[in-house]
């Protein structure tokens, strides 16, 4: 018998009506003699108000323990209503939370990863003829206390149970039907993909394609876990994501990605001298904050220089702190932030053997008038720093640059 992990995001189960949905599909799979374990994610915004609420109380430096605590209850609703709404047609269901299914995790509060799982308990449940239903995004550190995974967790929740129970494919349902050139919701013209690599959908989940959660993709690849993105609402099939040679013809330009998560810090005036970047990058990431992009401008005085860089905005309050902490230390004038703005990556593994593709997207940006801030590139992507007004402009004129529009 098949084997084969579900999830369901946050807009799929968003209210009683749409539970009451997902539950029928369940039941129809149940049905046609598969056996299912169900992860779930917290119902639409619910997340986002428990992140605002932990916030609003200390925006700088909360106890990321508590944070976890807290935003993690939102799945602790979803699952036990969808075991009712299960029971309620028939079919045997129970809930677990992460820690009762098994999810260990490091210590990292609020970015915590999975470091075992032990299935006995899922296994059980399976076998007793019961669907589990799991709380996603969350599990339980090595003190025993709760973590949760990075938002949009709940991927790799799925993915990493799939991994540990060996089953047959991870299901990942979503309100779009499968993944795109580019977000559907804002390039109307992009295109369903039927496949796509493990490497491509790592590199378009890593600069903001949030369908997928960068981790569920890495671990997929690294478990060999058949990946599958589709609709909660219709059914039609998704997106697969699979190894580079079950691919037929490869795109030069697979996708484009957007992310309005970052915030651009300028330390402004600093001395320019060796150990400047380590003296502020350091502390950085001694606080577990990442740094993206980086510009350090030439100086015009031969003494002073601006360093810029990107932090996500959700550490910008933390960044600022850290950086302010170490002013009289590393000597600058000041810190300006700006998060008006939006980082946008064109991906493709045939970046490797065509030149030419960054300049494509300088030209189109430029022709309409746009102002590249930063830039950075890896192996099969380049991403630009740009305003965060242009987004959409930007999106729609690069998609169509590439000869990706729907026709
Ligand atoms: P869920 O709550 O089901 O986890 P998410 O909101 O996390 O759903 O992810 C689905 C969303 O991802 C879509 O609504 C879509 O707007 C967005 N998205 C961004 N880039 C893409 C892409 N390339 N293809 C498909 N969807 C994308
Ligand atoms: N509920 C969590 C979030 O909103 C996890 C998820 O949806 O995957 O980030
Ligand atoms: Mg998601």
């Amino acid at each position: 018998m098949t084997l084969i992990v579900h999830k369901y995001g946050g807009t799929s189960v968003a209210d009683l009506e749409r539970i009451r949905n997902v539950a029928q599909r369940i039941k129809h799979r149940i049905d046609a003699g598969e056996r299912l374990c169900v992860v779930v994610s917290a119902m639409a915004g619910q997340t986002n108000r428990l992140v605002e609420w932990v916030t609003s109380l200390d925006p700088a430096r909360y106890d990321r323990a508590e944070y976890d605590q807290v935003v993690a209850s939102g799945e602790q609703v979803t699952i036990g209503l969808l075991a009712i709404a299960l029971q309620h047609l028939g079919v045997p269901a129970r809930s677990f939370l992460g820690w009762q299914a098994g999810i260990r995790t490091d210590g990292a509060h609020a970015s915590a990863r999975i470091t075992e799982i032990d299935p006995t308990p899922l296994r059980r449940c399976i076998e007793a003829g019961i669907v589990p239903v799991v709380a996603g995004f969350q599990g339980i550190g090595p003190d025993g206390r709760m973590t949760t995974l990075g938002r949009g967790g709940s991927d790799t929740s799925a993915v990493a149970l799939a991994a540990a129970l060996e089953a047959d494919r991870c299901d990942i349902f979503t309100d779009v039907d499968g993944v795109y050139t580019s977000d559907p919701r804002i390039v109307s013209k992009a295109r369903k993909l039927d496949r796509i690599t493990y490497e491509e959908m790592l590199e378009m989940a890593s600069v903001g394609a949030k369908v997928l959660q960068t981790r569920s993709v890495a671990l997929a690849m690294r478990h060999k876990v058949r990946l599958q993105v589709l609709s909660s609402f219709e059914d039609k099939p998704g997106t697969l994501v699979v190894d580079e040679d079950e691919i037929v013809e490869t795109q030069i330009v697979s996708g484009i990605a957007y992310t309005r998560d970052e915030a651009k810090v300028s330390v402004v005036r600093v001395m320019d001298r060796p150990g400047v970047a380590a003296a502020l990058f350091g502390p950085l990431a001694e606080a577990n904050i990442n740094v993206d992009m980086i510009v350090q401008s030439v100086s015009r005085d031969g003494v002073h220089t601006n360093m810029t860089f990107t932090v996500s905005r959700a550490d910008l309050p933390r960044a600022r702190a850290v950086l302010e902490s170490v002013r009289e230390q590393v000597g600058f004038e000041r810190i300006d932030a700006d998060d008006e703005i939006v980082k946008i990556s064109v991906i493709g593994v045939g970046m490797r053997s065509h030149a030419g593709i960054a300049h494509r997207m300088f030209r189109t940006l430029a022709d309409r008038g746009i102002n590249i801030q930063a830039i950075s590139t890896s192996e099969i992507k380049v991403s630009v720093l740009i305003a965060e007004e242009y987004t959409e402009l930007a999106l729609r004129a690069l998609h169509s640059a590439y000869g990706l529009d729907r026709s």
